[in-house]
């Protein structure tokens, strides 16, 4: 029986699909190993990927430094998930896609089955799996994400720039989801490859952007995308009154309309919480450690009007708005070329997260 599947399987993958690739696998934190592996299997309803770039990304730094519970289970651990390649090996019953077509996919799928799902609140899905593997020279691509959740990559965008399609529909959920219109003052915590992309969203949908971020060099990319006044929280230290104090001083004494928390610690948590103006909207988009807690004044709370929120991850709907978006270089091509600040072969990856954390890149693309 199961030579059966085996045989049935090997006749989908492609003639010129080696049975062995590259890849890294994680080991535990800090600990990554390139090895040799065996490429990956499809059945008739999966998609296997050549990979031409992967993208790192924060929740990978987050990863490789300290775990992740919900993305590695079991060690050693696929690792990696935004990635853009050519389809090496399409099971017959993937009827949109074919050999050798240039395919970007996110890492997961909603169930479509669930009560979330019924209730359209996709990001929310009980039975969202999470694709790892794109630091690698193949992944194959399961039936769900396959069917619902892969694209053709657009003409107009390069393999790099789609491995960035998971950052995008990221940002485009929280976006959309934070009530951003022209004429408002927005407060972006956070300066990495979200904060930015949250940064030059808000800029292109007409709104005041402070950035406010530890790396200098970071947060000169985000004036470059727009953001009218950065702020270094190393320049404030403990003093988060004068930090408050001097936002409320740049949007007229009242505080921004809207504040997205893009760390996911406690302390920008309850940052956020302090600078929003009454009556403003805070978005918690990055997500802390489970466990951890925040107090809320709550006079802000009720008397203030505060509006907090959390948004996480993506959903389709969003991954197709992101992928418009990407195909619209007059709006994008400045964040390709912000956020893409380095390239480095697939068995350099620890050392990209080394340079990642470091605060002097934000996404780098890993070429296998
Ligand atoms: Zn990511
Ligand atoms: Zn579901």
């Amino acid at each position: 029986m199961t030579k059966t599947v085996q045989q049935k399987e090997k006749k989908l993958k492609s003639a010129n699909v080696p049975d062995k690739m590259k890849a890294c696998l994680f080991y535990g934190p800090e600990d990554i190993k390139y090895e040799t592996l065996e490429t990956p299997k499809i059945n008739e309803n999966e998609i296997l990927v050549k990979i031409q770039s992967a993208m790192t990304c924060g929740t990978d730094l987050k990863t490789f430094k300290r775990g992740h519970p919900v993305l590695i289970k079991t060690l050693p651990s696929a690792f990696g998930h935004q990635f853009s390649g050519v389809a090496a090996g399409v099971g017959k019953n993937i009827k949109n896609f074919h050999e050798g077509q240039k395919i970007v996919a996110v890492n997961t799928a909603p169930c479509f089955n669930c009560f979330f799902c019924k209730n359209k609140e996709y990001s929310l899905c009980e039975n969202l799996e999470f694709l790892n593997g794109a630091y690698a020279e193949y992944i194959a691509i399961p039936e769900r994400i396959a069917r619902h959740n892969t694209y053709e990559i657009p003409e107009e965008i390069s393999f790099e720039e789609a491995a960035m399609l998971e950052t995008f529909s990221v940002v485009m959920h929280g976006f959309e989801r934070s009530e951003i219109s022209p004429g408002m003052n927005v407060c972006v915590i956070g300066a990495g490859a979200i904060g930015l992309v949250f940064t030059a969203l808000s800029k292109l949908a007409g709104a005041n952007v402070i950035s406010i971020g530890k790396s200098l060099y970071k947060l000169n990319l985000a004036k470059e995308l727009g953001a009218e006044f950065i702020i270094s929280l190393d320049h404030f230290n403990e003093q988060r009154k004068e930090l408050a104090g001097k936002v409320r001083e740049l949007t007229g004494g009242y505080g921004p309309d809207v504040v997205i928390e893009a760390v996911g610690l406690p302390d920008t948590w309850i940052l956020a919480t302090e600078l929003v103006r009454r009556g403003g909207l805070v978005n918690f988009f990055g997500g802390c450690k489970k466990g951890e807690r925040i107090e809320v004044d709550t006079y802000r709370l009720h008397y203030d009007e505060l509006k907090l929120t959390g948004v996480f991850h993506h959903t389709p709907y969003y991954v197709r708005k992101a992928l418009e978006l990407m195909k619209d270089k007059n709006k994008s091509r400045e964040i390709f070329k912000r956020l893409i600040t380095h390239r480095m072969p697939l068995e350099k990856l620890k050392d990209a997260f080394i340079l990642q954390e470091s605060g002097k890149a934000v996404q780098i693309a890993i070429i296998p």
